[in-house]
Parts: C-alpha cells; structure tokens; sequence
C-alpha cells in the first residue's frame, strides 16, 4: 500500500489531496477570492504561501494520517501561473527534504482527464473547460494529445470577462448560470468554431455592443447556448473521428448545468457514455494531482521521480509535451 500527497497550485486554488491506492482520503482546497478585479499573481502567491500550511495540516489531521505515513509527493508542475506553481513545488521540495521521499512532477491538465477514472472512465474524451483553458484531449498513440481548443481566451475567463462587463460579479460563470435560467429569446450571437478550435474574442466584443440594448437575461441565455453548442460539435467530431465512445468532463466551467445537460444529450445521441465527476474533482484539487502522481510513481518510480534540482515548474507546459507511461 502505498499513500501519495498531492499539491495543486496552478491558479487561484491551493490544494491537498491524500489518496491510498486508487481511493481519495481527503480532498481539501482554498482559494483565493477578491471582489473586484481578476487575479493579480503576486496577490495570489501570497494566498497560496499563507494557506500552504493550513491546508496540508487540515488535509492531514481530516485524513487520520500522520506526515511520516506519506510515501510520495507528487504536485503540480504546469501549466499555470508561474507566481502560484512557485510556491506548491517548494512545498513539495520541503515535504520531500523532511521526509526523504519522493517527488512525482504532475501535468494539470492530464490529471483532469486521469481523474475520471473514480468515475470508471476508460478511454474518454475530455472536454476540459475551465477559466484559462479550453482543450479537447485524449489519447492517441503513446501521449494525450489536444484535438482542438481555444484560439484565443479559456471559456471561463470569457465569462467572466462578460460578467464584469454586465457588472454582475466575479467569478461570471456562475451568476451568468443563474441569469439565463430566467431567459426566453434567443438573441442571434456568432458561432465560431474553426476545423476543430473555437474561439470567444470575436463573440466578446460583439457582445459588448449588446449589452444595453437587450435584456441581461437574455444575453445570457443566448450566450450560454452558443458556446456550449461550440464545444459540444467539437467534442462531437473529436469522439467521432476517434471512434472513442465516452465522454468526460472536467475544470470549472464544467459545473454548469446546461453544459452537463447538452453534454448528456449529445452522449445519449451517440449511444456514448458521459462521466461527469463530482464538483470537488471538477474544479481544481490536490486530489487529483495525488491520484496521477500515485498512478505514474507505481507505473515507472524510476523514470517518473524527480530529484529536487529537477523539481522546477513549467508553466507553459502543453499537455502532448509529456511522454505517457504509465498507462
Ligand atoms: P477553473 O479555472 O477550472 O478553476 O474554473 C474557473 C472558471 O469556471 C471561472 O471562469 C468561473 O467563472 C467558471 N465557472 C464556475 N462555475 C461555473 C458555472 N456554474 N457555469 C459556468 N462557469 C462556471
Ligand atoms: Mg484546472
């Protein structure tokens, strides 16, 4: 048996995940929050340095387990905001020191994809939607490759982009949720899907000049609807072309209840099966950072260990950069 630590610190969430064996003991995240303004790094730096603490004591004492019970440290290694990775792969490199176990680096956005395999997940496409990211992954010959995503902005940070625009909040997506629950005309906004890519800058300005003009309820309907349309067709087209025949989701936006529910619709369709994991594995988490570093450190602890001069970030880092072998 053997029990691995998981830190996540990509963006705005500080998390800590203990997973033994295949099974999750504890999932606990903070994240930072303003009320004005987006995320300025350094601001948030400093969240994940004064939660560091906090929160893997938290995850330990829920957990039942002490700190010499860790077998291995796996984190975050991109890609994210370099200020935020900074600071869980020093957290890790400390761990291991004290310790003297190993670390395992972990591809955020492979672990999205990993983590549906609690939900029985086998071979899915993943259709990752979250603030800063919007890609279509799965794999194909050795590595998890991107079939399409975004041109330009995440579909989370579009909205929120949005909201902020209808002055109605930060993070959007959600209140957006709410607003066009209560819409009933469809407002004519453009579809843009490029091959297999789509793209949102084209639709935010449009938007702009919309804003006054229509009902806020409304727009949001009509812009849930248009987007959510856009990466179902891709993810439609990736499934098909691929002969894949499940469907996962994952990051933030993927909590919205249209999105799941078009998602299911486009599954059924298609006599394919749609995995949508609890909100907790949804958004960012230390859990699932835990639960591929867990998978990668039994597949190969040589090859997929790293040495605490090699434990640097990549915050740039794509998801086909990395060499699957552990599957
Ligand atoms: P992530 O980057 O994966 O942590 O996700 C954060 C993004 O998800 C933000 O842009 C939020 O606005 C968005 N988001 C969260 N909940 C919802 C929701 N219910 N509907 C749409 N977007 C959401
Ligand atoms: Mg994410």
């Amino acid at each position: 048996m053997a029990i691995c630590l998981g830190i996540e610190s990509t963006a705005h969430t500080f998390g800590v995940g203990i997973v033994e064996d295949g099974k999750v003991i504890v999932n606990i995240i903070d994240s930072y929050k303003t009320k004005k303004g987006g995320m300025i790094p350094f601001k948030v730096a400093d969240h994940h340095v004064d939660m560091c603490d906090k929160v893997i004591k938290k995850a330990l004492n829920k957990a039942k387990i002490k700190l010499k019970d860790i077998d291995i440290i796996a984190y975050s290694q991109g890609p994210g905001i370099g200020h935020c990775l900074r600071i869980g792969a020093q957290a890790a490199r400390t761990l291991s020191l004290k310790l003297k176990k190993p670390i395992v680096p972990v591809n955020h956005c492979i672990a999205h994809l990993e983590i549906g395999s609690l939900e029985k997940a086998k071979d899915p496409v993943l259709l990752y939607a979250s603030g800063a990211n919007t890609q279509i992954i799965a794999y194909e010959a050795g590595k998890y490759r991107i079939f399409g995503e975004t041109l330009d902005m995440g579909v989370g940070n579009f909205l929120d982009s949005f909201a902020r625009d209808l002055k109605i909040g930060f993070p959007g997506g959600p209140v957006i949720e709410k607003l066009a629950k209560k819409g009933k005309k469809y407002i004519e906004v453009p579809y843009s899907v490029k091959g297999m890519d789509v793209s949102f800058s084209g639709l935010y300005t449009n938007l702009k000049h919309k804003i006054n003009k229509y009902k806020k309820e409304d727009l949001c309907y009509s812009t849930q609807e248009t987007i959510f349309a856009m990466l179902i067709e891709v993810s439609e087209r990736a499934m098909a072309h691929l002969g894949k025949k499940e469907l996962l989701l994952g990051g933030g936006v993927a909590c919205n209840s249209r999105l799941q529910e078009m998602c299911r619709i486009m599954c059924k369709e298609r006599k394919a099966k749609c995995f949508i994991p609890k909100k907790e594995f949804l958004i960012d988490n230390g859990a699932m950072i835990a639960h591929l570093g867990l998978k990668k450190y039994k597949a190969n602890p040589k090859k997929n260990t790293i040495s605490i001069e090699k434990s640097v970030i990549k915050p740039y880092e794509r998801t086909d950069d990395v060499i699957v072998n552990w599957r």
